[in-house]
């Protein structure tokens, strides 16, 4: 993408938010909208907070598993509240919201004029009908402001087939959090599994959790899919719980997809098609603002989010503007046959805004991405040895060597790097030398679990034992399911690895894996 390009993106983008809010309100509205069922069926979220506000958003979806989630094709006026207390007694902003058919009759308001730093609540009305469940969310610090802390948390990879959202359950009961990182895999895009695992309900019977359709590739197919995940309770208490600051991986358009390639060889002006219908669902069914309304066939997706001067977040996108992966089989398509100074990971404008952005002066950068930075080989028992998979940094060396140029150019010693899409915890340091794993390290990484994809999983399999033994720069692996949470002050950044002992039974127990320290004047790890 080049700048001129950038800039018409942004103008189209801007008109697009007007085109949200603009417009006489109740012209083309159903008049007195009666519903099939209770219409906030998908519960509500709140995203991307600033510090005079953040994001509402909720579906009419009455009947979410049926063709337009059971609405007719007509918009309907929302009414919006927010207010300084749950029982909102007292709202300090409300107003009007249309929802329209064009966008899966989705709302999203950008609510500003609060004060920073502290919890607010909300909730959706129909005009002289239904409520929605109410949601919490915390604005950002002041711009000048130092926080004593700030509570986030990372998750993500939710495979709706592959178990209970029990780790969601879990993370919606922690206290305090600012906001919770989705590393991406929020849908999988797969039909329903001929052999699914074996999940039980509460009475300890079969539960069936299969997807609803085949593999999605149309935007009702890909609406369906966000619907059928967001009926899940423990998700939507999670929502309910924080504001989210979500980012996409692969699984919400296609396995593996890079840019305008997906790797089965479909031309990419028909693979284009499918993504534009992918990233519309995904902005209609994510809490983020007008910046990211899907434009020209794309989203953009990174962004800044700054909370005082205590942490800068920089959430990347690693999909739309990166090479194709490194050819890996026989007759692999769409795939590049060897690494070079040309192949990116961010593209040129993303990864020069990162640059710029990385100058702050903040008391920590959090690089909030989707894959695996640190080098992440395996070394079998059988002596086999497994290089670090393509699709992660590990198959982009040149881009990882500029991200680290990047840090090592803004002289920064306190740069933590939050990923998913592994389904595992693996907790590490980018080395400044690939080829010394072992020496001195650019930035922490920690790399949190999935929610549910994998299914129960183990503390300690075959390939995490092969990654503790070819990767010196990794100290932790395990492949339960879980989260992590990141308790951030001026001094000190703590982790806590945490994980369930099971999702395939309702009920899973909760545990603290591991808890680590990281200085902001050094990139390492220190185990408590
Ligand atoms: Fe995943
Ligand atoms: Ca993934």
């Amino acid at each position: 993408m080049d700048h001129r390009f950038a800039d018409r993106r942004a103008v189209l983008a801007a008109a697009g938010g007007m085109l949200l809010l603009g417009g006489p309100m109740g012209d083309r509205a159903w008049a007195a909208p009666v519903f099939a069922d209770h219409p906030f069926a998908l519960g509500v979220a709140a995203g991307d907070p600033w510090p005079d506000g953040f994001v509402i958003w909720t579906r009419l979806a009455p009947r979410p598993l049926e063709p337009h989630g059971g609405m007719p094709a007509l918009a309907v006026v929302v009414r919006w509240e927010v207010a300084e207390d749950p029982r909102f007694a007292r709202i300090v902003r409300s107003g009007e919201a249309l929802a329209r058919p064009e966008l899966a009759h989705s709302v999203h308001v950008e609510v500003s004029g609060l004060r920073p730093q502290r919890p607010y609540w909300y909730r959706f009305r129909i005009p002289g009908g239904e409520v929605s469940s109410a949601g919490t969310a915390r604005t950002a610090p002041g711009a000048a402001e130092t926080p004593a802390r700030l509570r986030l948390a990372s998750a993500g990879c939710q495979h709706f087939q592959a178990g209970h959202y029990t780790a969601w359950r879990h993370l919606s009961l922690e206290s305090d959090l600012d906001a919770i990182f989705h590393y991406g895999d929020y849908i999988y895009e797969g039909g329903a599994l001929a052999q699914p695992p074996t999940i039980e309900d509460a009475a300890g019977r079969p539960l069936d959790r299969r997807h609803i359709g085949g593999e999605t590739y149309s935007l009702d197919d890909y609406r369906l899919r966000y619907a059928q995940y967001k009926t899940d309770p423990d998700l939507q208490a999670a929502h309910a719980a924080a504001a989210f600051i979500t980012s996409f991986d692969d699984h919400e358009v296609d396995n593996n997809w890079a840019s305008d390639f997906d790797q089965d060889g479909t031309p990419p002006a028909v693979f284009h098609l499918r993504r534009a219908a992918a990233l519309q669902a995904w902005y209609e069914h994510m809490p983020v603002r007008r910046a990211q309304f899907p434009v020209g066939g794309g989203v953009r997706m990174f962004r800044r989010l700054d909370y005082g001067r205590m942490l800068r977040m920089h959430v990347l996108d690693t999909r739309t503007y990166r090479s194709d992966q490194l050819c890996e089989r026989p007759g692999q398509a769409n795939c590049r046959g060897e690494d070079g100074p040309q192949a990116t990971m961010l593209g040129p404008v993303q990864e020069a805004w990162l640059g710029e952005g990385l100058k702050s002066g903040a008391r920590w950068n959090l690089i909030a991405q989707q894959v695996f930075v640190m080098p992440a080989n395996r070394r079998f028992a059988d002596g086999r040895f497994q290089p670090g998979g393509g699709d992660t940094w590990n198959g982009y060396p040149a881009a990882r060597r500029r991200l680290v140029q990047a840090i090592s150019a803004a002289n920064l010693r306190n740069v933590v790097v939050a990923t998913g899409d592994a389904h595992i915890h693996a907790v590490g340091v980018v080395p400044l030398r690939d080829d010394e794993p072992d020496g001195p390290a650019a930035a922490t990484e920690f790399l949190a679990t999935s929610i549910s994809s994998g299914g129960d999983g183990a503390p300690e399999t075959e390939g995490t034992r092969a990654m503790l033994a070819g990767s010196p720069n990794i100290r932790l692996v395990n492949a339960q399911r879980g989260y992590q949470l990141f308790d951030v002050a001026a001094d000190e950044w703590r982790t806590d690895v945490k994980v369930v002992d099971t999702i395939q039974r309702p009920g899973g127990a909760l545990t603290t894996l591991a808890r680590f320290a990281v200085s902001p004047e050094r990139p390492g790890l220190d185990r408590r």
